[in-house]
């Protein structure tokens, strides 16, 4: 099953994206919001609302597919070759940081380069994952049985930011900057080993396969939640593979006029053109 939050003239309303049609999930202002019901499967999967065209792939009426988690954890290091290649060593523990919510953009949307940090904007394709029911001290057995289901992610960073201290959350959380979409993919219909890639204007920059995750997404839930308590709709972007601009020689950074295209393979992609503030 695949599930958006799409845009409407009085906000937004969670569909199932049946093809060419998406159907809405009456009661439901958005897929988060629909995830925080205990039968939220049986009723998306039962539900027969109003039927209207699935927006064209470059529409801006899809919404970030959960416009305000309680919660976004972030994963640092955690595809194999790309460590490997890098020369260090594979990690015992993931390195994790926060994204607030308020960096969020639909699948579509423009990534406006922000006035304060403009100059060392940054791309980071990456598979996210969606909690589907609370999740506290789970094993990874029962993890994977709290995942909704499987979205993409750009953590687009500020490097510059990033990297003004040891702690990277400032160059990571920049206000509507980080695509997030177009669909949830429940995992009956998606397995690691899908493709994830990211295309600057018309250069592939990064092409790696999700099966090369150091800690899966069912690790991660599982140590997570021995810290915190994952909710419906918590969000977790499983870390990028090799490729981002930062360690491009000579570096790239995403200017004015370019497009930023993430997909992974199975799910969707996102589409986003890059702007000035002024
Ligand atoms: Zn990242």
């Amino acid at each position: 099953m695949r599930l958006a939050t799409l845009r409407h003239q009085d906000g937004t309303r969670a569909v199932r994206i049946d093809g060419a049609a998406a159907v809405e999930i009456a009661g439901f202002a958005d897929v988060g919001q629909l995830l925080r019901h205990p039968s939220w499967a049986a009723l998306a999967t039962a539900a027969d609302g109003a039927r209207f065209d699935t927006p064209a792939a470059d529409s801006t009426d899809w919404a970030p597919v959960v416009p305000s988690p309680s919660k976004i954890v972030c994963v640092g290091l955690n595809y194999r070759t790309h460590i490997l290649e890098m020369g260090r060593e594979l990690p015992e523990h993931p390195t994790l940081f926060a994204k607030y919510p308020e960096a969020l953009i639909g699948a579509n949307d423009p990534i406006v380069l922000p006035p304060h940090a403009a100059d060392m904007v940054d791309w980071e394709a990456e598979l996210a994952v969606v909690i589907g029911s609370t999740a506290r001290n789970v094993d990874e057995q029962a993890a994977e049985e709290a995942i909704a289901g499987f979205s993409v992610l750009n953590d687009v960073t500020m490097r510059d930011y990033q990297y003004r201290t040891l702690q990277w959350l400032q160059g990571k959380t920049f206000e509507g900057t980080s695509p997030f979409g177009p669909v949830l993919v429940t995992p009956d219909e998606f397995e690691l080993g899908a493709a994830i890639r990211c295309v600057v204007d018309d250069e592939t920059v990064q092409d790696a396969s999700t099966d090369d995750l150091v800690f899966s997404p069912a690790a991660l839930i599982s140590y997570v939640s021995h810290i915190v308590t994952l909710n419906p709709g918590d969000v977790i972007a499983t870390g990028t593979p090799g490729g981002v601009g930062h360690a491009r020689k000579p570096a790239r950074y995403l200017v004015p006029g370019a497009t930023l295209a993430t997909a992974v393979e199975g799910i969707g992609e996102l589409r986003n053109p890059v702007t000035s503030a002024h």
